[in-house]
Order: structure tokens, then C-alpha cells, then sequence
């Protein structure tokens, strides 16, 4: 397996960012598999199209991952792949009610050892834990995508 060789950034210095194309904001998320940690909770808001499961590929290969294998598990919910730290993805899309999440013991996901990053949060606010890191993706144009680190309570 691969291992990933990004230099450990924190958050701070990878956003905003601004990305060209698919392949470029799979690379963003290999530098953000290198700004993880064990028990890091990663939440990706944005439009569908916004590129969340191209991040989370990137994620996944910076762990060793291949990103062919990741694809939404919007009808699975719950992907784990056996890295380490083990990873999770979650796409909680068709969800309607927190308790059919909470019946599939996601709280052990969320406050696991392992990394989890989640699609739809806005889905299971109220299960993310507080020290969850939230970045938004937005369409800039057909080709461009803009990511930043959603900060809470800065009044919007
Ligand atoms: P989401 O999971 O947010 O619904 P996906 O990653 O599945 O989004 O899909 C993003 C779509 O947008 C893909 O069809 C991809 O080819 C396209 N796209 C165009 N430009 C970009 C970009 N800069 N980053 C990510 N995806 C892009
Ligand atoms: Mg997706």
C-alpha cells in the first residue's frame, strides 16, 4: 500500500483554495489527508457536484487508497476502508431522521479512532461532534471549485 508523503499542514494554511479541474481537487485532498488525525471528524458541505466525493478520493489516496474504489455510498451510507487510521465515508444524503443513523451505531464512527468524513452533514448536525472541522465547497464555474473552512459562530 502506499503510504502518503505530504508534508503535515494544518488547516489554516490549506484554505481558501481554489481548484481547476477533478484531478486537481483529488490532489487538495491528499494535502488534507495530511493535515488528519486520528479521531479528526471531517465534514464536506456543499452542492451536489460540488466535488466532495473528489476530495474524499484524494483523502482516500493520501492514505493508500486506490480513488477508483471510492464512490458515494449514498445508498450504503457507511464505506470503511482499512487504513490506518482506519477511514470512513459517510454520505448521509437520503437520510431523513438521525435516529435510522444513530441505529446503525454512527456515533462509534464519530467518536472512533478512526477519521470520518461526511457528506450532507447539515443531515446529522446534531450528532457531529463539536470538535468536527467543516470546510464548504462551492461552484465558481463549470471547472472551478472554491473550498474553505466553515468557521462556526463567525455571524454568518
Ligand atoms: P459531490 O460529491 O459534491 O456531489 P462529485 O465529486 O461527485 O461531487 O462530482 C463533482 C462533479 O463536478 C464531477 O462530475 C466532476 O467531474 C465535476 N468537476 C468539474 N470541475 C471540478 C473540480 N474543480 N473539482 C471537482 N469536481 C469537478
Ligand atoms: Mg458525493
Amino acid at each position: 500500500m502506499l503510504q502518503y508523503h505530504f508534508v503535515t499542514m494544518n488547516f489554516d494554511e490549506l484554505f481558501p483554495a481554489e481548484t481547476n479541474s477533478p484531478d486537481a481537487t483529488v490532489v487538495l485532498g491528499e494535502h488534507i489527508a495530511g493535515a488528519l488525525e486520528r479521531g479528526d471528524v471531517l465534514a464536506l458541505y456543499g452542492d451536489l457536484g460540488a466535488g466532495k466525493t473528489h476530495l474524499v478520493k484524494g483523502i482516500a489516496r493520501g492514505f493508500g487508497v486506490d480513488p477508483e474504489e471510492v464512490t458515494s455510498p449514498t445508498f450504503t451510507l457507511i464505506q470503511e476502508y482499512a487504513t490506518d487510521p482506519p477511514l470512513y465515508h459517510l454520505d448521509v444524503y437520503r437520510i431523513e431522521h438521525t435516529a435510522e443513523l444513530e441505529r446503525m451505531g454512527v456515533d462509534e464512527y464519530l467518536h472512533g479512532n478512526g477519521i470520518c468524513v461526511v457528506e450532507w452533514p447539515e443531515r446529522m448536525e446534531d450528532m457531529l461532534p463539536t470538535h468536527s472541522i467543516r470546510l464548504r465547497l462551492s461552484h465558481v464555474d463549470s471547472v472551478r471549485r472554491r473550498v474553505e473552512l466553515v468557521t462556526i459562530g463567525s455571524g454568518e
